[in-house]
């Protein structure tokens, strides 16, 4: 079998899609480039959880209701240091500097480090300083295998966070149905996807068309800005009706030009990315 041919996991669809338009949106190509680095750590840290959970119980005990009431286990703070390096390599200067911080502060740190942002406010949006940024790139793998392990189907109305492990929502899907598209939001955590309405803000609820207005760019118009002038959050979403070949998360980081158009007009991101744009 070719290497084409081979299925791909999720993590290197997106890792192929942020190279593919990072080569063709010089604007978004160094961002880009850092998200591949951090993505393949994660990858290989997600295929160490699957193996390694499989032969602990640890995976098994979550609770159908509560998949996210589970302390973190301490043995995952050991492999923290690995993406530390890799940050500090080939991370941004800043990030490259606290990523050399961190490492010299011992793994009883990391521990507390990453254990405050797993046992983080449910209502508030994840937290973005540097510090985060490494919790959360860090415990993201995790936090999906608990996530696609977990039984627990959600039902009833729409939540505005995401029904596994209560985060915000990072941004929106539009997927073929019919003639026009569903929307579902994607959690900026665990990366959980569910159904949500189309004219409704997931800040605050809002369902008055006139004051939920879309904005698209002539680069990546398969992603849009949805606002709302009631709350004045925005959130972007990712049309999968106009690109089938887009990977959400990977277009939602790439749109740069969309992020300083809303920002320009007064609008705060309702929860910012992975590379805390
Ligand atoms: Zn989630
Ligand atoms: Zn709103």
């Amino acid at each position: 079998m070719s290497n084409r041919a081979r299925a791909q996991n999720e993590w290197q669809r997106r890792i192929a899609r942020a190279e593919e338009l990072g080569a063709q949106y010089s604007f978004a190509a160094e961002i880009l480039r850092f998200y591949v680095t951090v993505a393949r750590f994660q990858e290989n840290f997600s295929g160490e959880l699957g193996k390694s959970l499989k032969r602990s119980s640890a995976g098994a005990v979550a609770s159908d209701s509560e998949p996210f009431g589970q302390p973190l286990p301490p043995e995952l703070a050991g492999r923290f240091d690995k993406l530390l390096s890799v940050v500090e390599q080939s991370g941004p200067g800043p990030l490259a500097e606290v990523a050399r911080e961190l490492r010299n502060s011992g793994e009883d740190l990391h521990f507390q480090l990453l254990t405050t942002f797993w046992n983080g406010s449910e209502t508030e949006a994840l937290p973005s300083g540097p510090k985060d940024f490494f919790a959360r790139a860090f415990l993201q793998p995790y936090a999906e295998v608990i996530r696609s392990r977990s039984n627990l189907r959600p039902s009833g109305p729409a939540p505005f966070l995401c029904p596994f492990c209560k985060r915000k929502p990072g941004l929106g899907v539009l997927r073929p149905l019919g003639d026009g598209g569903q929307r579902s939001l994607i959690c900026s955590f665990c990366l959980a996807e569910w159904e949500f309405r189309r004219i409704v803000c997931p800040g605050c609820g809002e369902e008055n068309h006139a004051k939920l207005p879309v904005y698209t760019a002539e680069e990546l118009n398969h992603v849009r800005v949805e606002g709302c002038d009631s709350c004045r959050s925005y959130i972007k979403t990712v049309d999968l009706t106009k690109s089938g070949r887009a990977e959400p998360i990977v277009d939602e980081m790439a749109s740069i030009p969309l992020d300083l158009w809303a920002q320009e007009h007064g609008y705060t991101k309702l929860q910012p990315n992975l590379l805390q744009l």
